[in-house]
């Protein structure tokens, strides 16, 4: 389930929804499907994150330019339960239907995801945040989390720091690909324990990865190129990153090869001259 929330999330950040269609069964829609349909369209996507059996969007009528100047509040969420059989495509609208489609999102980047379920036990629901309270559990957004707060995330935690930017219950919609991008950023080994970062290291990553977001956001807003693997990596700014990937290349900065290790089962990578 993490993997579907963190593939689908590297795909849509930052995307706008703009048109949405739901089909004529009643069971999936536990909000009516033409109040769905009207809450998702124009609503840009902050960030996809998996929470218990759920995978929540976080969604926003705010422009992503004010998203990326800090002001970028969700005030709705997309709630998909997959159920047993439910499941969450990222293609393009003239991709082959198939049978059991119940929803589809057309996003302003040319992309369309698609909630298909042969069975009909997952369920889909829009929540107004402005007049519902939000879906539980959510960690803090990484584009507006203060310094103080970001310190708070990880005290006391002894898990690698890697695997703590990957928790979705501490940050909301950090990908594997983020969460590389900025430790390299702030020249960080994914490994070090959360709770042994001192406070300049932390406020390093902190930056590092609003950076890494804004960018991949503005380059998701202009990008046409699509990408509908499975694997959910290949990002819009693979060109650019920095370790990503790279396995054996020479780091941007120092020309040292990048090493690949796994932290948490996900592959990782980092440079062992700048990172420290
Ligand atoms: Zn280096």
């Amino acid at each position: 389930m993490e993997t579907i929330a963190r593939g689908v999330d590297a795909r849509v950040r930052g995307d706008r929804i703009v048109e949405a269609w739901f089909g004529g069964y009643r069971e999936p829609f536990k909000t009516p499907a033409a109040r769905q349909a009207k809450g998702l369209e124009g609503r840009v996507i902050l960030g996809v994150h998996r929470t218990g059996k759920h995978i929540v969007w976080e969604l926003s009528t705010a422009e992503v330019q004010a998203l990326a100047g800090g002001s970028g509040q969700p005030d709705a969420q997309w709630i998909v339960h997959l159920g047993m059989t439910g499941r969450l495509l990222v293609t393009t609208p003239d991709g082959p239907v198939a049978d059991h489609t119940h929803a589809r999102l057309r996003l302003k980047s040319g992309r369309e995801i698609r909630f298909v379920d042969p069975r009909r036990f997952g369920r889909l629901e829009l929540r107004d945040l402005r007049r519902t309270a939000g879906f539980a559990g959510a960690g803090k957004e990484p584009l507006t989390v203060g310094a103080e707060e970001f310190a708070g995330v990880f005290r006391g935690r002894k898990l690698a720091i890697k695997a703590a930017l990957l928790n979705q219950s501490l940050l909301t919609g950090v990908g594997n690909i983020y969460a590389d991008e900025s430790l390299f950023r702030a020249r960080i080994r994914p490994r070090r324990r959360a709770g042994r970062l001192t406070r300049a290291e932390l406020e390093r990553l902190r930056l590092g990865l609003r950076e890494v977001l804004e960018h991949a956001i503005r380059l998701g807003g202009s990008s046409v190129s699509d990408y509908v693997d499975a694997d959910g990596v290949r990002g819009f700014f693979q060109l650019e990153h920095c370790v990503y990937l790279r396995t054996g290349l020479p780091c941007r900065q120092c020309a040292t090869p990048i090493r690949r290790i796994l932290v948490a089962g996900r592959g990782t990578h980092f440079c062992p001259q700048c990172q420290r």
